[in-house]
Parts: C-alpha cells; sequence; structure tokens
C-alpha cells in the first residue's frame, strides 16, 4: 500500500501532461491544454508600443499616436496579435460561451504578466474589468473580461474591483467605427460606482480585446479624474487598428 501515493503522483502528472490541446486536439506536452507546436504558433506580439500595444514597423517605445496625443493608461500589455487562430479561439470563449478556452487565455495571459512583472513591470493594485452593456451581458450570460480578471487574480493574488466602473448606457456596436467615432460614441457611457475609491492607486483594466483602445482611453479618463496614480491595460490581443488621426 505505500506506493500508493506515488502512484497517484505519476496519474495526476501523466493526467496533466496528456491534456488533450484546444487548438489541434492532439495530446498536449503542457501541464494545461495547449500544446507547445501551437502555443508557438500564436500570433505573439513582436514589436509594439508600450503605451498602447499597436504593432510598429520600426524599434521604438511609441506609436506617432502615442508620440504626439499620449493616452490616459500608461502601459498595455497584450501578447498577442488578433490574428488567426488566436481569433478564433477567443470568439469560441466568448461568443460560444466556451469558458475552459476563457480559462486557458486567461491563465497564459497570466504567464506573460509573471514574465513581465519580473522584468519590472509594476504590480497594480487593483484590477478592473471593462463592464459589459447590461444587454450583451444579458445574451451572453458572463463578461468575458470578468472571468479574464477573475484568472489572473487567482494567480496574483490581485483584488479585483468588479464593480468599480459601471455602464451608465448602453452603446451601438463599434465593430465597424474609426477611433473618432469610437470616442464620439462612447461619451458618457461609463462611471465610477458611488463607493469606488481610487485615489492613489495604481490599477489594471482588464478586456479580451483592445481594437482602437476608444474604451480604455475612456475609461483611463474616468479613472485619472478620480485621482487613481496610474492605469495600465491588460488583454489577450491587440488589433492593428485603424490609423488615429
Ligand atoms: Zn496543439
Ligand atoms: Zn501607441
Amino acid at each position: 500500500m505505500r506506493c500508493q501515493p506515488l502512484r497517484d503522483l505519476v496519474v495526476d502528472i501523466c493526467s496533466k501532461f496528456n491534456q488533450r490541446c484546444y487548438f489541434c486536439a492532439g495530446l498536449g506536452d503542457n501541464p494545461y491544454p495547449l500544446c507547445s507546436g501551437c502555443e508557438a504558433d500564436l500570433p505573439w506580439a513582436t514589436t509594439t508600443c508600450t503605451r498602447c500595444a499597436l504593432p510598429l514597423a520600426f524599434d521604438g517605445p511609441l506609436c506617432s499616436g502615442c508620440q504626439n496625443s499620449p493616452p490616459p493608461f500608461e502601459q498595455t500589455e497584450a501578447p498577442w496579435a488578433y490574428d488567426f487562430p488566436l481569433d478564433a479561439a477567443i470568439k469560441r470563449f466568448k461568443h460560444r460561451g466556451d469558458r475552459p478556452m476563457g480559462r486557458l487565455l486567461g491563465d497564459r495571459l497570466g504567464a506573460w504578466l509573471l514574465h513581465r512583472f519580473n522584468e519590472g513591470l509594476p504590480r497594480p493594485q487593483r484590477m478592473l474589468p471593462v463592464p459589459l452593456a447590461a444587454q450583451r451581458l444579458r445574451v451572453r450570460g458572463f463578461n468575458q473580461s470578468q472571468l479574464l480578471a477573475e484568472r489572473l487574480s487567482k494567480s496574483f493574488g490581485i483584488t479585483v474591483a468588479d464593480h468599480a466602473v459601471v455602464r451608465i448606457r448602453d452603446t451601438p456596436s463599434q465593430q465597424h467605427l474609426d477611433l473618432p467615432a469610437r470616442q464620439r460614441n462612447l461619451r458618457g457611457a461609463f462611471g465610477l460606482a458611488p463607493n469606488a475609491s481610487v485615489r492613489g492607486l495604481h490599477l489594471a483594466l482588464v478586456d479580451d480585446v483592445m481594437t482602437t483602445g476608444a474604451t480604455a482611453h475612456a475609461i483611463a479618463t474616468l479613472l485619472r479624474q478620480a485621482g487613481a496614480r496610474r492605469v495600465d491595460v491588460y488583454c489577450l490581443a491587440r488589433t492593428p487598428g485603424p490609423p488615429r488621426p
């Protein structure tokens, strides 16, 4: 009977390393359901603007938009470009309610952030998921940004202030709007909860995808006006996005 704990340990290790990869359905070689091959093939962000994560054609810290008009957030962390096959994985999570995929993506974002924290990126004191429009929340049944923030919170022990930012009004779909149109669309869309206290705090906004940055811009402006010391943005992916004026 003395070998039983060892047998359990072997079974545990085997089950961890023999998970099916969510991307290719092959037997995995990682302690999470994404095989090394598929993980290497993800559209990893390479040279990007440190402030808004926009892909850069040159090796400089900032894009021209952030140089000319610095956004109210300090840094954007996005491990991937919004491209195949990650775009399909995010859609599975977001639109088809594939929560195990959401947990996998959240945990890999956490691994990226751990690396960045070890490199010197300051850890935030609170994480704030971007709130979903009420109607979209009713249809979807969950807020993908909140689920991501909860995974990160589990990894880092950072509190999720999930009701600090509220949607005051629903906005029409922003899918086909450029940055100025999105900014107009979002005017007055967000507010701070009456009991939210952000003064002097370093905060991180959590979202699934940053497209033009208009949502992050609107919420970070609100938080900075309320006295937040610093706002960063954590998201899974960044789209190339239309050029800023
Ligand atoms: Zn795979
Ligand atoms: Zn930028």
